[in-house]
């Protein structure tokens, strides 16, 4: 058997690499929410027509699903030079692979009909980039711009940061390439503005910060006026970030956003209707539009115990303690607070749908929630779906004594544990007799 470090640092491998997907990625960091909840994300053509609407300057552009349409885009646009995109909502498209063969998520060419046979090699092939998993993500649009030759690239993005209590603007005049990189090794390059979200953004910080990037004379009054639009429109519509790389200049004296990524804060749908809309869950699993609907996250793995669990840090520890006991986790499946009896009903239709699984685990923490809403959920979930699997369960928390009277006396086949360690025990042991 491997040592448990081996075994952990198995473990967080594959978290880290369900990690990489950027939905997945939200899932994680909101570990500390109540409920959580998946952040929306935008295409970049979506988040270019809402900055454009803001008067915020992108370069003319059509979208298109296939490669026809790219090609009519391309000679509807005019332009001196184009630029095609795929678009997928992971960065780091301009160095990704395709599996068609074709390399570069980004091409510039004069000739429309090139626009057409490129588009063949982008759209329904994945395109794999730093950003996503090795396999890539599925490309079903492509985005067919005016290209504008690029004088100097810069950086901008303006998020709400937990450490100021309020939105942040970062900019460098080192864009274009990977920020973590620059932040690494020249944090000098790095500026930041923090705004008193009250007042609003001042002109002397949007001047300052235009001047850090690098934008001198009329140009720097321009990257300014941009600069506060950008954060307008980042107030408007509930973002939770806007970055924008590059955030450059032409030849012809233009401030221009090449580049767009907008994330939004799923607190404020409520208000954002029509933002919410456009949601293009494509690059989701199934079974994760599925789990969305009833607000349950779903992340799938290659094992074969289902984890039914509250809270990401409770799904990490489940998962890390099932590895250690020799077993593999098939996914989690994340009831966050307040819990409704007839959203642990779908949850168990949800993970017994999946055919790797063999066993469930259920390992909740009533802290908010209620054990007994989840006995009777669960009871009700084995009846209805006459479960076929073992099932263990391990409640803790408010109101789990009659939690365990519930599951006791109904005279269903479910294998109580008494903590965490026990649960994965008999979780890995029911699926080892098999
Ligand atoms: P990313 O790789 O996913 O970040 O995609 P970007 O939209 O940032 O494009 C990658 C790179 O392509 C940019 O950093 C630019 O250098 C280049 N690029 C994108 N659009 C244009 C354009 O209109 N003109 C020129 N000359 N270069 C462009
Ligand atoms: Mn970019």
């Amino acid at each position: 058997m491997a040592s448990p470090v081996a075994i952990a640092a198995q473990a967080g491998k594959l978290l880290r690499a369900q990690a990489l997907r950027p939905r997945l990625l939200a899932v994680r960091s909101q570990a500390g929410h109540l409920t959580p909840r998946r952040w929306l994300n935008l295409q970049e053509y979506q988040s270019k027509k809402l900055m454009s609407e803001h008067g915020v300057r992108v370069q003319r552009f059509f979208v298109a699903s296939t490669a026809k349409e790219a090609l009519e885009a391309a000679k509807r646009l005019n332009a001196k030079e184009i630029v095609l995109k795929a678009q997928i909502l992971a960065g780091g498209r301009g160095k990704g692979v395709f599996n068609s063969g074709l390399k570069g998520g980004v091409h510039l060419t004069k000739d429309p009909k090139v626009v057409g046979q490129l588009a063949q090699q982008m759209i329904g092939y994945n395109l794999a980039t730093k950003q996503t998993p090795k396999e890539g993500v599925k490309v079903n649009k492509v985005m067919v711009a005016e290209a504008l030759d690029i004088s100097r690239e810069t950086y901008l993005a303006i998020l709400m940061d937990r450490s100021f209590n309020g939105p942040v603007i970062v900019g460098s005049p080192q864009g274009g390439v990977d920020i973590e990189e620059v932040a690494a090794k020249s944090p000098e390059l790095i500026f930041k503005e923090q705004i008193d979200i009250f007042e609003g953004i001042k002109d002397s910080q949007a001047q300052r910060m235009a001047e850090n990037l690098g934008f001198l004379g009329p140009l720097k009054h321009q990257a300014a006026d941009q600069i506060k639009k950008l954060y307008h429109l980042f107030l408007k519509i509930d973002a939770t970030q806007v970055e924008v790389n590059p955030f450059g200049e032409t030849p012809e004296g233009q401030v221009v956003c090449f580049d767009a990524k907008i994330n939004f804060d799923d607190n404020a749908e409520f208000r954002q209707k029509e933002i919410f809309a456009m949601d293009d869950k494509s690059e989701n699993e199934p079974i994760e539009n599925e789990a969305a609907r009833y607000d349950l996250k779903y992340i799938g793995l290659d094992g074969n115990i289902a984890c039914f669990v509250n809270g990401a840090g409770l799904a990490m520890a489940t998962c890390d303690i099932i590895f250690l006991n020799g077993g593999k986790p098939a996914n989690f499946l994340d009831l966050g607070g307040g819990v409704k009896e007839s959203q642990v009903y779908q949850a168990f239709k949800l993970l017994t749908s999946d055919p790797k699984v063999e066993a469930i685990l259920v390992n909740i923490f009533g802290g908010i929630v209620n054990c007994a809403i989840i006995a009777n959920g669960i009871t009700k979930a084995c009846r209805e779906l006459e479960l076929k699997v073992p099932l263990v369960v391990r409640l803790e928390g408010t109101n789990v004594q009659e939690a365990q009277k519930i599951l006791k006396s109904s005279g269903l086949p479910i294998t109580p544990a008494k903590d965490l360690e026990d649960a994965a025990k008999k979780a890995v042991a029911s699926v080892a007799k098999k």
